[in-house]
């Protein structure tokens, strides 16, 4: 066993088991105290959603933290964004402007000021209306000069972030910053969002069995064997895929 970097998304992958994420934490944590392994969530969530959940299950402390799907970094328990990814996100985006374009489309509905960011806007769309209304509003965006991008997310959650921020583009600057390679990094994740974390290098997947259509599709669609569909549910398919790739026994 040694140290590896070890990244995961909350809803539904890390969190929806309860004793498979204590069995979980018990070994994450062991492997943080002999190895030095890291330990990073990556998550949809900002700040006081993801408080409100890390108290509600009791989740580890993480190294790192990955908030707003990847457009704030904190690290080591700061509760201010990591400055250099801040100003990483900066070029090409303009919140004023995707702010003004979205108003044209009555189908996107505003999510509460929580989950509005910095580097972030959020919608609710539903999914009858999305294939309409995704392809039309990136035109209109990309017409005023923006250099942004569009997440879909579990038939409901629309963000609009700068091009350069993902949870995978995250994960890179962490991994840079820690000096981990891809081969002792593993990603975990079970929805649309999370498909960038296995999308932007060869990190070890681990795609939990409970994973949504849209991450299954594109799995199928862009096989590799250094990711993983786990039989088990949330932290339960998270320990099976650690141990598929040996990161615990
Ligand atoms: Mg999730």
């Amino acid at each position: 066993m040694a140290k590896f970097l070890f990244v995961t998304d909350l809803d539904n992958t890390l969190v929806g088991d309860d004793k498979a994420l204590l069995e979980l934490n018990d070994r994450l944590e062991q492997s943080r105290q002999e190895y030095g392994t890291k330990i990073v969530y990556a998550t949809g969530r900002s700040p006081i959603l993801y408080q409100e959940l890390k108290d509600e299950k009791n989740l580890l402390e993480p190294d790192a933290l990955i908030l707003c799907v990847g457009t704030e970094i904190y690290l080591d328990g700061s509760h201010t964004p990591d400055s250099e990814w801040s100003e990483k996100l900066s070029s090409g985006w303009n919140r004023d402007i995707v702010v003004s374009t979205t108003t044209a489309f009555p189908e996107l509905v505003s999510q509460p000021d929580s989950e509005q960011r910095p580097f972030k806007v959020s919608f609710f769309l539903q999914e009858e209306d999305s294939q309409k209304v995704l392809p039309q509003l990136k035109s209109e965006l990309q017409k005023s000069g923006l250099d942004v991008k569009l997440i879909y997310s579990s038939g409901i959650d629309l963000d609009i972030v700068p091009h350069g921020s993902d949870k995978g583009q995250a994960v890179q600057f962490l991994r840079q910053k820690w000096k981990f390679v891809a081969e002792v990094t593993v990603v975990c994740g079970d929805s649309g969002n999370d498909i960038a974390l296995f999308s932007v290098g060869s990190e070890r997947g681990i795609i939990v069995g409970n994973a949504r259509p849209e991450l299954l599709q594109w799995h199928n669609e862009h096989p590799a064997d250094y990711h993983y569909l786990a039989t088990n549910f949330c932290a339960g398919g998270i320990l099976e895929g650690l141990k598929h790739f040996g990161f615990l026994e």
